[in-house]
């Protein structure tokens, strides 16, 4: 934590030698340069709230952004000289096919919660500023929490109850989780987050029911905050020229799933938007920031203009519009040496001084998405494993072997499933929330 602390001082500091050094707008000339001309910043949002220091108390950090912040953030993009634009705006200054006069800024929200529709829409619609928000649309006008939300929630339960669980009903990796967090060696949101990057889903589901039944039930284990929108407030925020993309049915990291389940699950979540709203809808986010080219075929067969990563990199004139990179903001990303609002160390982030000096370390969201389809349960899948994947493709299919830790695919083992032998592989997959990159909670 300490050294956490340091880093966000060292950047804190370095953010006012930048600015006032005019650096800053060197570095800004440069990644423009880089990005073919204009720069193209998209930045992704969770929940704006109104009180952030009460939220922080029971929510995820990662995930919260004040509305005071978010307004500075929109008003401080702006007079950086940025325009504060569409997603189809970025599109098509990507494609070539309009010119932008000055360097675009686009605002989206993952997730739907309401938080947006309280908090954001209200600023947006005042400040005339354009947005899109992803849904996964089974959670859309239910009570449903995420994953993500209810394991936090649960997890807080059990440190002020000073519950022991008892692991032996629990799935395997549960201690892992639990052990740092009942130790207090790791607080809730450190010990989560480095947990949900490495663990399927159905680990996370399984620990929130064994958790939930350990702990006696009850309406209080379910968390009040993290609501999400229903098709009304949705439909209310079109009429004022909000957009709207998808994201999944049910909130589903893709790259794992088999070709009909990530047809299904884009194919659908569009299809609803669509009938609910009478919006057309071309905008896709990747949950937890991952892709794959299978992902991305089945996009552009459906109608599909764009994807958006959380790959904290700079996008170009000419880049993938299915592989849109963005940078995630929270509350601490704006914060100075004093824990403050700073306007320079804010519009040095935005332009992306700290990436630049290499002081960022973006997480990649392309996956090799390499699923044999065979008759009964027969599925290959690799990760890691991109100069392998010539060779696996041409293997026999195999019984799966699920692993519950992140697996690299070793050379040994690919000859082995090319051979026909048992095989393999892979899960280091969950449901992260996409903001897992921030500082604090790395
Ligand atoms: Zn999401």
């Amino acid at each position: 934590m300490a050294g956490k602390v340091l880093r966000r001082a060292a950047k804190a500091a370095a953010a006012g030698f930048l600015h006032y050094s005019g650096v800053r707008k060197a570095m800004a000339a440069y990644r423009r340069s880089q990005s073919g001309g204009r720069r193209i910043l998209i930045v992704s949002y969770h929940r704006v709230v109104s009180d952030f220091t009460g939220e922080l108390q029971r929510s995820i950090p990662g995930l919260l952004i004040s509305q005071e912040t978010f307004r500075r953030h929109l008003e401080q993009a702006h007079a950086a000289g940025f325009e504060l634009a569409s997603i189809g705006d970025a599109v098509d200054v990507m494609a070539g096919r309009r010119a932008a006069k000055k360097d675009l800024f686009v605002v989206t929200f993952d997730d739907g919660y309401r938080d947006v529709y309280r908090y954001a829409y209200p600023v947006l619609k005042q400040m005339g500023v354009p947005a899109i928000t992803y849904l996964p649309t089974a959670f859309i006008n239910t009570d449903k929490r995420f994953n993500h939300d209810r394991l936090f929630h649960l997890l807080r339960c059990v440190q002020e109850r000073r519950f022991r669980p008892d692991y032996d009903t629990m799935p395997g990796p549960s201690v892992q989780l639990l052990g740092p967090i009942l130790t207090g060696s790791k607080t809730v949101s450190a010990a989560l987050d480095d947990f949900i990057g490495e663990h399927p889903t159905r680990v996370l589901t399984g620990i929130i029911d064994s958790l939930e039944q350990q702990l006696g039930g009850g309406a209080d284990l379910v968390p009040e905050q993290g609501d999400v929108m229903n098709w009304d407030e949705v439909r209310q925020m079109a009429r004022d020229g909000f957009e709207f993309g998808a994201h999944t049915l049910g909130h589903t990291v893709l790259t794992l799933e088999p070709t009909e389940v990530v047809e299904k699950e884009i194919v659908e979540s569009k299809q609803t938007i669509e009938r609910e709203v009478g919006i057309q809808v071309k905008d896709f986010a990747y949950c937890n920031g991952w892709y794959s080219d299978e992902m991305i075929r089945v996009l552009n067969q459906n109608g599909f203009r764009s994807g958006v990563t959380t790959e904290d990199l700079p996008n170009r004139v000419g880049g993938d519009p299915f592989a849109l990179k963005r940078k995630v903001m929270w509350e601490n990303f704006s914060l100075g040496m004093m824990g403050d609002y700073s306007s320079t160390l804010t519009v040095c982030q935005f332009d992306d001084c700290f990436g630049v000096l290499g002081m960022n370390h973006p997480v990649l969201g392309h996956r090799p998405h390499l699923l044999t389809q065979t008759s009964g349960t027969a599925n290959v899948l690799v990760q890691e494993a991109a100069a392998a994947e010539a060779a696996l493709a041409k293997a026999t299919p195999v019984d799966v072997v699920d692993v519950t830790t992140p697996v690299i695919v070793t050379e040994p083992m690919v000859a082995a499933a090319a051979a026909g032998a048992q095989v393999v592989v892979a899960s280091n997959v969950a449901l992260a929330p996409e903001a897992a990159q921030p500082e604090e909670l790395q």
